[in-house]
């Protein structure tokens, strides 16, 4: 036995930090996805290309045409706590970002082989650098347009316990899917066709599917869900104090059990709380039974000063003040639209 005093408490390595931290950011390749998707949009791309080999497991690559990172960008963007969107402990109460944890990329890079190629807008040249399994390479210069390529190869070829998690190609390409089509709700053009955000999906590279950048909401729910449910749709449209919501409530026909079609949105961010099922729950209550969950598309737009994103690593859980208020605002957008719902059964339209 060893010697009384013997130290035995180290600091830990940082690659071994940063697997620590992977095992709780990176699941599956379908985080990756989500977490590159997340910072295309945080550099302010327009469009977004997905490359996917094997669902993911074998290759992600996002390419955007954002604002791009400089080699000095580079150098920093694979390390830990390294962020561009935080910078004092205030800017924690309004941030206005999907990502700010500079968690991501370093969690990738630890358990995948990376690389990240980028040019600025209006920089003459890009640069790229590659990280394996937390060794770093360095900066060199490389052509390319301007905009952002990250690719993850190989998701936990370092990590075999976690690659052994991973499901077949199939399954895991289906998750993947459905953060790029919630991504793609996200962030949908006005009714000016503006502002909205361009996708497109190569699975073994095949297009899978595609979402132009002037579709508006509507549009981009008819090309992922069809037009059967797009066409009986009915928008929703409220504003109260610095709160709105606008989107689409589905008549009471169209519910489901799984809930998979429920999808809220909280100022552009992917957002699963037990409260907003509760709404509409409410929205619903007298013209649906319980159990099937009904549809609904939602966009919310709250004061971020009232919002705390901060408490769930995937950050789809957040919390809000004021929250009682906030239920009764929503539930009475949403019954009057669900009122107005083609409340037909499949029974009654055969009459
Ligand atoms: P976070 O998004 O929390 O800041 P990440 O590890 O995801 O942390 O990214 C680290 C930094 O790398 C970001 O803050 C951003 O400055 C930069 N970055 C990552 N992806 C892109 C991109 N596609 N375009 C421009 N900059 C990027
Ligand atoms: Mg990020």
């Amino acid at each position: 036995s060893e010697a009384l005093g013997t130290p035995r408490i180290a600091i830990l390595s940082e690659v071994v930090r940063n697997q620590i931290a992977a095992g709780e950011v990176i699941e599956r390749p379908s985080s990756v996805v989500r977490e590159l998707l997340d910072n295309a949009i945080d550099a302010g791309a327009s469009e977004i290309t997905i490359d996917l080999e094997e669902g993911g497991m074998r290759l992600v690559r996002i390419t955007d045409n954002g604002i791009g990172m400089g080699p000095e960008d580079l150098e920093l963007a694979f390390q830990a706590h390294a962020t561009s969107k935080l910078r004092t402990p205030d800017d924690l109460d309004h941030i206005a970002s999907l990502g700010f944890r500079g968690e991501a990329l370093a969690s990738m890079a630890s358990v995948a082989r990376c690389k990240i190629r980028s040019r600025p807008r209006g920089a003459a040249t890009g640069a790229e650098i590659i990280e394996e399994g937390g060794k770093r390479g360095r900066v060199t210069p490389t052509g390319m347009p301007e905009g952002t390529v990250i690719e993850v190869r190989d998701l936990f070829f370092n990590t075999p316990a976690r690659r052994r998690f991973l499901k077949r190609d199939r399954t895991e390409l289906a998750r993947c899917m459905a953060i790029i089509q919630r991504v793609a709700l996200a962030h949908p053009a006005d009714e000016n066709g503006q502002g909205g955000v361009g996708f497109v999906v190569n699975h073994g590279g095949k297009r899978t599917f595609d979402v132009e950048s002037n579709m508006d909401l509507l549009g981009r729910i008819r090309r992922i869900f069809g037009d059967e449910l797009a066409s009986n749709l009915e928008p929703v449209e409220k504003t109260g104090g610095k709160s709105r919501v606008w989107g689409y409530v589905a008549p009471p026909r169209f519910a489901r059990r799984d809930g998979q079609r429920q999808i809220w949105f909280l100022n552009g961010r992917p957002l699963n709380d037990k409260v907003l099922t509760r709404v509409l729950k409410d929205a619903y209550r007298g013209v649906l039974v319980e159990g099937p969950k009904p549809v609904a598309f939602l966009h919310l737009s709250l004061d971020p000063e009232t919002v705390d994103v901060n408490v769930h690593p995937a950050k789809s859980e957040v919390r809000l003040r004021d929250e009682r208020a906030l239920f009764g605002f929503l539930v009475n957008a949403l019954k009057e639209a669900v009122l107005r719902t083609d409340m037909a059964t499949p029974g009654d339209t055969m009459l």
